[in-house]
């Protein structure tokens, strides 16, 4: 008997499955299967498959999560990078109907060429694909000004647990007094979901028109506290249009140290530092003296302040910052063969209580005697990540607990467990830290609506 269409799809091949059993979370899955579809039809069969059998599909894009979300060691791991196509660009209403397997950066640089921007840009938009962006509402420093993914789509076609296929489209209306707001836009409940509830197999995206220029500045400090405080007070002015900062990111003493490794020169100095860009409009630049004021009234180390005026000093900033989680992956990395591995926090708070934030998870971290944990990232939203490198189990488990108390600290400040990297297979309890019992019971509900078997990832979100 020759094999169904659903079971050619599938790999049993040990060094295929071996081939997706990590991602970014340092953790290891082997899945029983590993499917490669190439069209909606081929998921959508493979789905129903799945529910026939009662077997377990957990989604997987460029697999960068942090989380775990993109592993499993329970049914089949389903790649969607074979579904990478760029389907319609229409440049006049501004938006692309796009694949889920495609990389964010080669679809963002594929509309660039039509002076369009796809805004989301997580840090690591050159592993991530947009269908992971999408199931984990990514985000980015110019989140700042554009907001996280969900805002950028409009449309989306998803594969249910049965198999059908869903077609969404965002509400446009102003005004709408129908049903409880959670429901008013289906829509929302994939984008964000970690593969919990559904498979997206298109996307509509809602594109901006490219910024004609864009001049990026980094200016050092001789410590954090008076970078926070800088970051602070540009949130400020920009809310009196002084300044139109898109991101303002953070970098303390051990994260402009990897900067400098990788840098080779002097150029970024300082003990703390904070990078911003700001757009303008056909020759417009930014406002030079108005950022170099509030820089010097915050104590910058003026003379050293960088400008990075054209495209490709951009991208290299862009990079050294990137290089900054990409070394602490490497770091953590080292150690996975004897149970350790990098630890990254992505709480967030209101940005007017960062500073406060920061000063209290330091202050944990020194109670609890474990090695000071790189700190950068997202300021200008409230946004730090810090990155611990656990060398043993037990030093993980240290780790843990440190993060624990610093939650504990962060969550009456009005502060969130996870602004970024979704919860995956390893937050729940830090979920359960800041969730009602009544919020878990609608979100069950949800899944159970759509996934009364719970074959979508399993292990994802809810354990
Ligand atoms: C160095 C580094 C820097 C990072 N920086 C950022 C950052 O700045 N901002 C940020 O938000 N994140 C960041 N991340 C985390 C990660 O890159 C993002 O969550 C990214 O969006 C994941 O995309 P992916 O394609 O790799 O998804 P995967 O890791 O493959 O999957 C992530 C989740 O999405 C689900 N999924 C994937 N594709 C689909 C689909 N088609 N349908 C349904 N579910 C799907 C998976 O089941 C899983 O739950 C970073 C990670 C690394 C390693």
């Amino acid at each position: 008997m020759p094999p169904t269409p659903t079971e050619a799809l599938l790999s049993r091949d040990p060094s295929v499955r071996q081939a997706y059993s990590a991602d970014a979370s340092g953790l290891r899955m082997l899945p029983d299967a590993v499917a490669r579809p190439t069209s909606p039809a081929e998921v959508a069969d493979l789905m129903r498959h799945a529910t026939g059998s009662h077997t377990p599909v957990t989604a997987a894009g460029g697999q960068s999560s942090m989380t775990g979300g993109s592993i499993t060691d329970r049914g089949i791991l389903l790649s969607l990078r074979g579904m990478d196509r760029i389907l319609d660009v229409d440049v006049a209403n501004a938006t692309a109907r796009v694949e889920p397997g495609i990389g964010v950066a080669p679809l963002k640089r594929t509309l660039a060429e039509q002076g369009l921007l796809f805004a989301p840009d997580p840090t690591s938009e050159e592993e991530a694909s947009l269908g992971g962006a999408i199931a984990c509402n990514a985000s980015g420093a110019r989140s700042l000004r554009y907001g996280a993914t969900r805002r950028h789509i409009s449309a989306l076609s998803v594969v249910l647990a049965t198999g059908e296929l869903v077609e969404l489209r965002r509400t446009r209306l102003e005004k709408n007094t129908v049903g409880y707001a959670p429901i008013q836009d289906p829509i929302d409940w994939f984008i964000g979901s970690e593969g919990t509830l559904g498979i997206v197999v298109a996307a509509e995206l809602s594109l901006l028109p490219l910024p004609a220029r864009v001049t990026g500045l980094g200016l050092p400090f001789p410590g954090d506290r008076k970078a926070l405080a800088f970051v602070l007070a540009a949130r400020t002015a920009a809310a009196k249009g002084h300044v139109a900062p898109r991101c303002l990111e953070f970098l303390d003493a051990q994260a402009l140290e990897i900067v400098r490794a990788q840098e080779g020169g002097s150029g970024w100095s300082g003990k703390a530092f904070v990078y911003t860009e700001e757009e303008g409009t056909g020759d417009g630049e930014l406002d030079f003296d108005a950022w170099l004021a509030l820089a010097e009234a915050h104590g910058a180390v003026t003379n050293d302040v960088l400008v990075f005026d054209d495209d490709a000093k951009i991208r290299t900033a862009r990079l050294l910052r990137h290089g900054v989680p990409a070394t602490m992956n490497e770091r953590g990395g080292k150690f996975t063969d004897q149970g350790g591995r990098r630890i990254a926090t992505d709480w967030a708070v209101p940005y007017p209580r960062l500073a406060e934030a920061i000063t209290m998870a330091r202050a944990a971290v020194a109670a609890h005697g474990v090695a000071m944990p790189t700190i950068y990232g997202h300021a200008g939203n409230g946004h730090p990540h810090m990155d611990f490198v656990a060398r043993t189990p037990d030093e993980v488990m240290a780790v843990n607990e440190t993060i624990a108390d610093i939650l504990r600290g962060i969550l009456p400040m009005g502060g969130t467990v996870a602004a970024e990297h979704g919860i995956g297979k390893i937050k729940h309890r830090w979920m359960a830290m800041q969730l009602t019992p009544l919020q878990v019971t609608a979100m069950h509900a949800l899944k159970h609506a759509l996934d009364p078997d719970r074959l979508l990832a399993p292990g994802n979100i809810m354990s």
